[in-house]
């Protein structure tokens, strides 16, 4: 069967050096991946061109990096400790456990076919969508378990307790108590020490409210900016970086006047749509999507995702629409809530018209992983070169602020001097603060083509014309088009080029 456009982009991932399975050597661990000497780049430049357009370009934006450990109680006041869970499911049939809310829909009553245990080999069985009006995203059956809550955040302890420890030491005791008051007791013992990893980065900037008003002099319309890692206990994950337990999210609070916040809404929803195609993703492959009523949370006024269609294989073929970032109006609730369980007053004083508010939040939330998953996918191609000679060459497209290597410096052969003038090139460049890669070995086309790979948009090759006339030769990547420019002041002519393409 042929490789569906997934599997291999998965397979350069791991082929390249963009995206590992975590601790592989044992067998790995489900939903947690490292990021190869590849990936790492192309992450960074994803976190850095955030960074970049979002606070460093801004007058209105500052940044902010809180402990991924927080207070306890930012929790209970932000309702995550209550209600930050999802609808947990158990199919009877293949013992998968999926999200209810994201499982495959379907009309209550009408007949399905699915396989005994979820095997290929398993027995066909007929049955019913059950009145919940979903089946198993697995094995497509309808014997379901009821809905439950599943709380999401990683639970720890901090300080020199071994909760562990406190329930042995409390065995008898708690033996000898009643039902509730056994929960009780049990609940005591591990929540006096319990902390949680945070599940997003947003809180750090409302508990910071008042400290940046106070030290950064800043007034609204502003924004507090972060870029983290956050942590869910997620039932379902899948499509490699698409869903995991830890992952990065880049976060912006933008803290406007009541009554100004309709505008600022739409001004970032349009913004943050228009930041992914400048960073080269096809216009095609991105929309806006507005959640429907039911689908708000309850303090959000209004929520749009930004959605990319991404390659995943699923019952009805290849392509899914996902959502890349959510752009939320989250009102005043966060600091009204935590005003009200800190008892410290986050209103803000306009001196010139001596008016007092709670700010209104818009939130651009997006994921660093999942951000760097689109681009990846967005820039895969397989270009047929030769129809002929069956000639197809596998390139990623990435945008040059993207691009992990930015030039590639070869030598047109191992002799006459060319490694070391070409040596020199790379030296220079990279003194220049440009990612560049140095490759002498096989054939020349070969090479372009193993930079093609990974998305490097430039290579540079040394040749007898170099040798001739002080002059060397390079290669685009997307047209494969050769010219020839002076080898002096290649550092400037590259960036540049880098600076053009912004
Ligand atoms: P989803 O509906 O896909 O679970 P969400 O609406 O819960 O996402 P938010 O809380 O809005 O997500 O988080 C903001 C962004 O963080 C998301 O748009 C996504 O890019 C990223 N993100 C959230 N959860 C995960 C995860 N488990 N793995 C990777 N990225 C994530």
């Amino acid at each position: 069967m042929a490789e569906s456009t997934m599997q291999k982009i998965v397979s350069l991932a791991k082929r390249r050096g963009f995206i590992f399975q975590s601790s592989e050597i044992y067998g790995g661990l489900k939903a947690c991946y490292d990021y190869g000497p590849l990936g790492v780049e192309l992450k960074r430049n994803v976190k850095n061109a955030w960074w970049e357009d979002v606070v460093t370009r801004r007058s209105d934006v500052v940044g902010l990096d809180c402990s991924i450990i927080m207070h306890p109680d930012v929790w209970r006041a932000s309702g995550h400790l209550a209600g930050f869970a999802d609808p947990l499911v158990d199919c009877k049939n293949c013992k998968e456990r999926f999200r209810a809310d994201k499982a495959p829909r379907a009309v209550p009553g009408s007949p399905i076919v699915y396989r005994e245990g979820g095997r290929k080999d398993g027995k066909k069985l007929d049955g019913v969508v059950p009145p919940q009006g979903y089946v198993c995203p697995v094995c497509g059956s309808g014997d379901l378990s009821d809905e439950r809550q599943f709380n999401l955040m990683f639970r720890t302890s901090l300080g020199p307790v071994d909760p562990m420890q406190e329930i042995l030491n409390a065995v008898d005791e708690l033996a000898g108590l009643e039902g509730a008051a056994r929960k009780e007791r049990l609940a005591n013992i591990i929540g006096s020490s319990a902390v949680y990893l945070r599940p997003e980065t947003a809180q750090g900037m409302f508990v910071n409210f008042l400290n940046v008003l106070n030290s950064a002099r800043v007034k609204p319309p502003f924004g507090v900016a972060q870029c983290g890692k956050s942590y869910r206990n997620e039932i379902t994950t899948s499509n490699l970086t698409f869903r995991t337990c830890e992952f990065e999210q880049m976060e912006l609070e933008f803290f406007v006047e009541p009554g100004t916040d309709d505008e600022w809404y739409e001004y970032w929803s349009k913004a943050r749509f228009d930041w992914y195609t400048s960073l080269g993703m096809k216009a095609d492959k991105l929309r806006l999507r507005p959640h429907e009523q039911c689908e708000l949370a309850h303090y959000a006024k209004a929520c749009v995702d930004v959605e990319y269609f991404y390659p995943f294989e699923n019952p009805d073929g290849e392509g899914e629409w996902g959502e890349l970032e959510g752009i939320a109006n989250r009102t005043d609730y966060d600091l009204q809530k935590h005003t009200e369980y800190s008892g410290k007053d986050l209103s803000y004083f306009e001196t010139e018209t001596k008016k007092r508010y709670t700010p209104y939040v818009i939130e651009p939330a997006a994921g660093a992983d999942r951000a760097t998953l689109a681009f990846l996918c967005d820039a895969f191609d397989e270009e047929v070169v030769d129809a002929e000679k069956n000639d197809v060459r596998t390139v990623l497209r990435f945008h040059p602020r993207l691009a992990p290597v930015k030039v590639a410096v070869f030598p047109l052969v191992k002799k006459d001097g060319m490694p070391d003038r070409a040596r020199d090139i790379m030296n220079e460049l990279l003194g220049e603060g440009i990612q560049t890669f140095y490759d002498e070995s096989g054939a020349i086309g070969r090479r372009y083509r193993r930079m093609d790979e990974v998305g490097t948009p430039w290579c540079v090759t040394v040749d007898n014309g170099t040798l001739e006339d002080g002059t060397v030769t390079v290669r685009e990547r997307d047209s494969m088009a050769q010219s020839r420019i002076p080898r002096e002041g290649i550092g400037e002519y590259f960036r540049n080029r880098l600076k053009q393409s912004r």
